[in-house]
């Protein structure tokens, strides 16, 4: 293993991961299953994988960078894994070198027995938790802010391990689906808001808690329900209990996941992502209706939108860019050379579907632009004869401090211009987004609750649904990000 210094709190790649948990309790094939079920959560990290097993008296642990498949399919690998009970983790680190010791699930050995841990989202008091936690004389071994949930739990006066992890969860702030494997238990977490997703399934008698349903679908679990936000939810050889510590608050589930994030497969609050996405393209069709011959995916996150867009508008749908599925991030060093390529390693034009035509373009998002820009150059070099860029979201104006990757203010296009501006920009003979209340009304609802929004939507509108500690008392506390900078 490899172990870097740490220069500063923020000269790593931390603190904003885009993450994939999945624990199972009680199947004597569990490192496997894990391993199956991260390959299905794959698109929510892909830098670095690991898995952690308990078979009844040790605990195993195997975490690496690289993709899931290239380092958890041999059997050697599951035979390091034994026992009955595991948890696995997929990340996606943000800028930088990937810092071995950051991968999780975490492991510390805690007077109450071995504890290993697995997050996905972002706690927004972390540096502030640390910061403290350090000047008592802790030591930390990694710049995760899941390390923090650890300390806290260690420090915490209670003598059970249950409620040492309430304790802990008491003190932490922001986004977290976790779960966590003792040597007994099982334990899952979703913040009180529930902002990040996790879900409930059943094999047989085995329990099995994941950030998304497809990773149950992967092994033939049965979705049992959605973990509750503010729940906690403890299994053990005797079965599951649940409870729920907080004060009851209006729910905020984060509404990026429906719109990039989760996997178009999974179920998410009960309803099926695919849909959604094509429901999203439906009301830009009304919002935004363009004169053209056909309509074209940015592969693959913009295809069921523009499938939708296509179908509301009675327009001809067409894949006038292939996707190139097999341009990982891994071996992608960041540097600026190589994020320009970026784009043309991933999509290329299919000249014959799009020359001589005028075509709708349709994408999820605009982060920085780079992709944008990029294909609309690209859709013309094919001989595309009008250009008109569709949004199956509204504008990207604010940073995420919950886990999902969007860059500070200064990178994100909409933050920084007008939709004029934007236009010119990327390109395009016109651009059009999709409204705050049109993504609203796609999500079922009759339009977004001023008061209190149903969903968790800062990165449109700013309005955060938590404290922002850290940010609040470190202003130079941004969000690293994987996205291309701006071509
Ligand atoms: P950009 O090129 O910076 O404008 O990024 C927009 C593209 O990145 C779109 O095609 C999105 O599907 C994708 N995208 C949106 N949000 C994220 C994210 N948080 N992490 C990685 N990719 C994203």
């Amino acid at each position: 293993m490899m172990w870097t210094q740490t220069l500063s709190d923020f000269d790593d790649d931390t603190f904003h991961e885009e993450c994939g948990v999945f624990g199972i309790f009680g199947n004597k094939d569990a490192a496997t299953l894990t391993a199956l079920g991260l390959h299905a959560l794959q698109h929510r990290g892909q830098e670095a994988a690991g898995i952690v097993s308990f078979d009844g008296e040790h605990f195993n642990s195997e975490r690496r960078p690289g993709l899931v498949a290239d380092n958890f399919s041999s059997e050697k690998m599951i035979n390091r894994l034994p026992g009955d009970n595991a948890l696995g983790h997929v990340r996606y680190s943000t800028s930088g070198a990937t810092i071995n010791r950051n991968i999780q699930p975490l492991f510390a050995d805690l007077s109450s027995g071995g504890f290993a841990i697995a997050h996905n989202g972002n706690l927004t008091n972390a540096l502030t938790l640390r910061k403290e936690l350090v000047s008592e004389g802790a030591i930390f071994q990694s710049t995760s802010d899941t390390e923090v949930i650890l300390h806290l739990l260690a420090q915490s006066p209670k003598s059970r391990v249950v409620e040492r992890f309430i304790d802990a969860l008491k003190q932490i702030e922001g986004a977290y689906g976790l779960v966590a494997l003792t040597n007994k238990k099982l334990i899952a977490a979703r913040d009180p808001l529930g902002i990040r997703p996790l879900v409930l399934g059943k094999l047989g008698e085995a329990y099995i808690v994941c950030s998304e349903t497809c990773a149950l679908d992967i092994i033939g679990a049965e979705f049992d329900r959605e973990v509750e936000p503010g729940e906690i939810i403890v299994i053990t050889n005797d079965g599951l209990k649940s409870m729920n510590p907080f004060p009851p608050m209006p729910i905020r589930p984060c509404i990026f996941e429906y719109i990039y994030f989760a996997r178009p497969d999974s179920r998410v609050g009960g309803k099926n992502i695919y849909e959604v996405r094509k429901r999203f393209g439906q009301e830009l069709a009304k919002e935004s209706p363009a004169d053209a011959d056909v309509v074209v995916p940015v592969p693959d996150s913009g295809t069921p939108a523009a499938i939708g867009y296509a179908s509301a508008i009675g327009l001809p749908f067409d894949l006038g860019i292939t996707r190139n599925h097999y341009v990982g991030r891994s071996f992608i060093e960041p540097t600026q050379q190589l994020r320009d390529m970026r784009v043309k390693l991933k999509h290329n034009a299919n000249g014959g579907v799009v020359a001589g035509k005028k075509i709708v373009l349709v994408d999820d998002s605009i982060v920085r632009g780079t992709t944008s820009k990029k294909i609309v150059e690209m859709m013309r070099e094919s001989g595309a004869r009008e250009v008109h860029m569709r949004i199956g979201c509204p504008p990207i104006k604010f940073p995420c401090y919950y886990g999902i990757d969007t860059p500070d203010k200064n990178n994100l296009l909409a933050a920084n211009y007008s939709l004029e501006e934007m236009t010119d920009l990327i390109g395009a003979d016109s651009l059009g987004f999709l409204s705050i209340d049109g993504l609203y009304r796609a999500m079922g609802e009759k339009q977004r609750n001023p008061i209190v929004p149903q969903y968790t939507d800062h990165c449109f509108t700013g309005e955060y649904p938590t404290r922002l500690t850290d940010l609040a008392t470190e202003p130079s506390h941004r969000q690293l990000s994987l996205l291309a900078e701006t071509a």
